[in-house]
């Protein structure tokens, strides 16, 4: 039975966790039944390689140095020839701004059918369905793979928990560098860091988020003094950071940081699917709305159903006393 091949991407030497979320989907779909492969392509990408030994079954290494960072056409000529010589079942990457790039020239290259910025991705007797978004996000589908060769799928970082690392399992297996003759039309030249700014807000073990809810920048003193009663990093969604409310660095989602605290405690947030990918691996969410409808209700954990500037003061009396 064919395998299941998981792109693991990397960037200045660490594997990015996005991998270990696909290797672990990538176990879930296989069901003890096929194999499940992490691919690394790299430069001197050995001791990656070691790392993911404990999440797949197999470790397949492409190295060559064009492969040392992204670059697509180097990528896609190994990716084109891994997938002619394993013909696997599926190909997982992330969506992300390497797998954006790549998938649809690769679905192109070796005529595979190709399903974007999957939310979930499941077997129902025996064939593949993929949850996504359409229509700017306002619409959930779930659609049906037709059988194919190999289905090459991107899926959503921060969809699936992450495999466990370390420990050793498979072992690696270097596969053949792709042919190096043709002429590269671009290449990397380093890396821009974006400014972290006043906090790190992926690193907070508790956040109080606050959306456009909160209607007036003079109303987020009341959300900060929250915040700081209980301890918690502040944190917004896109408007509050477009407007200028609080700082860019702030900012959860799809375009500002993908966070995992123990708490995540939303206001005036009505749970936009592109602020949820930022958030819903927190192991808590307490979600305040005064939309009872709010799509923030279908990932909270606990929600409110009332306006937040009521709550805001029970709920601060509330958990500082009890602390
Ligand atoms: C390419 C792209 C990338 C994006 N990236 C991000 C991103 O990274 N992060 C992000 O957050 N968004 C992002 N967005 C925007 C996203 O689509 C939503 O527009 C945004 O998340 C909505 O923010 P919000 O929930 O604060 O505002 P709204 O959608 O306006 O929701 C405000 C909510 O507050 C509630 N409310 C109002 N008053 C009160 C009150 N007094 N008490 C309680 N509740 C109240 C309302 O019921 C409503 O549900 C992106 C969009 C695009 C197109």
């Amino acid at each position: 039975m064919s395998e299941i091949l998981v792109l693991c991407e990397h960037r200045r030497g660490a594997l990015r966790e996005v991998s270990f979320e696909l290797l672990a989907l990538g176990r879930r779909l296989a069901g003890g039944e096929r194999a499940v492969c992490a691919l690394l392509l790299g430069h001197g990408a050995a001791v990656l390689g070691e790392k993911l030994c404990a999440a797949a079954d197999r470790v397949l290494l492409v190295e060559d140095a064009g492969l040392d960072a992204y670059d697509a056409e180097p990528y896609l000529a190994a990716l084109e020839a891994v997938i002619l010589a394993r013909r696997p079942a599926l190909l997982l990457v992330a969506h992300s701004a390497v797998g954006m790039d790549l998938a649809p020239a690769l679905a192109a290259r070796a005529g595979l059918p190709l399903v974007t910025d999957c939310l979930d991705v499941q077997l129902a007797q025996g064939a593949l369905e993929v949850v996504r978004r359409e229509l700017a996000g306002k619409v959930g589908a779930r659609l049906r793979l037709a059988a194919a060769g190999t289905h090459l799928v991107t899926v959503r970082p921060g969809c699936f928990p992450a495999a466990p690392q370390g420990g050793k399992a498979a072992a690696v297996e270097r596969l053949p560098a792709p042919d190096r003759g043709s002429r590269r039309g671009r290449r990397l030249l380093g890396y821009a860091d974006l400014a972290l700014g006043d906090v790190d807000i992926s690193a907070a073990p508790v956040l109080v988020a606050v959306g456009r809810g909160v209607g007036k920048p003079e109303n987020l003193a009341a959300v900060e003094s929250f915040a700081r009663a209980v301890g918690a990093t502040l944190c917004c969604s896109r408007p509050v950071a477009d407007k200028g409310w609080l700082p860019k660095s702030r900012q959860v989602g799809t375009s500002g940081s993908v966070v995992k605290p123990k708490l995540y405690l939303a206001f005036g947030i009505s749970g936009a699917y592109q602020h949820v990918a930022g958030m819903r691996q927190a192991e808590t969410i307490i979600a305040v709305n005064k939309d009872p409808s709010a799509p923030i209700f279908e990932v909270a954990h606990y929600g409110i159903a009332a306006d937040m500037f009521e709550v805001l003061p029970a709920l601060q009396a509330r958990l500082t006393r009890a602390s």
